[in-house]
């Protein structure tokens, strides 16, 4: 049985993603823009999907921008929020615990002469309210605090974050990377009060190379990409129909059963922890395993490689913090205070709304293996 437990870093795509993408490669393969029948049909599979993750995220089918993933979603929101706002200020609010694709950006607009304050978690992986109310400055123009942290799991109070930035009459953008969050708990655009919201889809059972950044309406930002027009003139290139119709079938089949996947997740997660802890005493669990779906786990004295090439043999799949920074120690546990040889024994378990029970107990039994293994014992 293969136990893919790495869902933060990818997830298979569903059935209903695979059936779509398939239909329009092989069927709907006509481009938005032109003006014949199989153009037009094209273009109402494009409306349509715009539409179904519209109503995914909780607002209006013109605030959903495509884009290529999360990362391009992020870089759009950070460099057109900063260029758009440049004049009323040069100081920008970030965490210490963002994904690299918030993290480099906002790193290079430091270089280009804005100031940044980087927010340190607490110890359970949050940023608080407080942390961020104590930074703002008048001239703070952009402020980007993710939803959901992909390593610790961590949830960030954003709403009441944007409302403290509005009440500070402070003129910064709120931008949050949802990348993490969308679908694994209940997300509303509106709700949050956001400008600018990242999402991916090959996070959400969907496939690669597809996401989506929501623009609050009224805000005009640059466009991404200059050329055809597509996307309201902001991200010009022919749509991907194939990645956003699998996108969209994703999302459908997400919403669907919403709150009872979630419930089912944080179940499993709760019962893996609780296995982990009687099966290996010494193991740290560091976090306050908000999201339902990421369980930080390090094994002091042991490296992460090792844990995961052992876990490996047996078919069973996990990362060593994010996928992306590979052999790298996490910065977001560092940043939440975890020592040394526990940064080095560091691995993440992600769960996705298909995971089972006997998988979870097919990776504890590989733990414990992997931990007789690497300590001799
Ligand atoms: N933001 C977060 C929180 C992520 O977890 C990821 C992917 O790991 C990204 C952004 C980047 O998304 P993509 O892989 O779609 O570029």
């Amino acid at each position: 049985m293969t136990c893919y437990l790495d869902n933060a870093a990818t997830t298979k795509p569903c059935r209903e993603a695979v059936v779509e993408i398939t239909r329009m490669l092989t069927e709907e393969y006509g481009n938005p823009s032109s003006v014949h029948r199989m153009g037009m049909r094209a273009e109402r599979e494009l409306k349509k999907a715009r539409k179904t993750v519209a109503a995914a995220l909780g607002c209006e089918a013109e605030s959903v921008y495509f884009t290529s993933g999360g990362t391009e979603s992020d870089n759009w929101a950070i460099f057109s929020a900063a260029q758009a706002m440049g004049r009323k200020g040069r100081h920008i609010i970030t965490t210490q615990v963002e994904h690299h694709a918030v993290l480099n950006p906002v790193r290079e607009l430091e270089r280009q002469g804005f100031e940044v304050t980087y927010l340190a978690p607490q110890r359970d992986g949050t940023v608080s309210v407080k942390a961020l109310s104590d930074a703002l400055r008048p001239d703070t123009v952009l402020v980007s605090v993710m939803l959901a942290n992909n390593e610790s799991g961590a949830v960030m109070p954003v709403m009441d974050m944007v409302r403290a930035v509005r009440a500070a009459k402070c003129p910064a953008l709120f931008h949050t990377d949802a990348v993490q969050a969308l679908f694994k708990m209940p997300l509303d655009v509106k709700l949050l009060g956001v400008d600018l919201l990242s999402v991916s889809g090959h996070k959400i059972h969907g496939p690669k190379g597809i996401g989506a950044l929501y623009i609050r309406k009224g805000l005009r930002l640059k466009p991404m990409f200059y050329g055809g027009g597509q996307e309201g003139g902001l991200r010009s290139g022919t749509e991907p129909m194939p990645q956003i119709a699998g996108f969209a079938a994703a999302c459908t089949a997400a919403q669907k059963s919403l709150l009872k996947d979630i419930a089912q997740m944080k179940e499993l997660r709760d019962y893996a922890v609780l296995n982990i802890r009687k099966a290996l005493p010494e193991a740290v669990l560091p976090g306050a395993m908000q999201s339902p779906h990421i369980i930080p786990l390090a094994l002091p004295g042991i490296r992460s490689q090792g844990i995961i090439n052992c876990l490996q043999d047996r078919d069973v799949y996990v990362s060593s913090g994010s996928a992306c920074s590979r052999g790298k120690r996490s910065h977001v546990l560092e940043a939440m205070g975890l020592s040394a040889s526990e940064l080095d024994g560091a691995v993440r378990i992600s769960l996705s709304r298909f995971t089972e029970k006997e998988e979870l107990d097919a990776m504890i039994k590989a733990l414990v293996a992997a931990k007789a293994q690497m300590s001799g014992s």
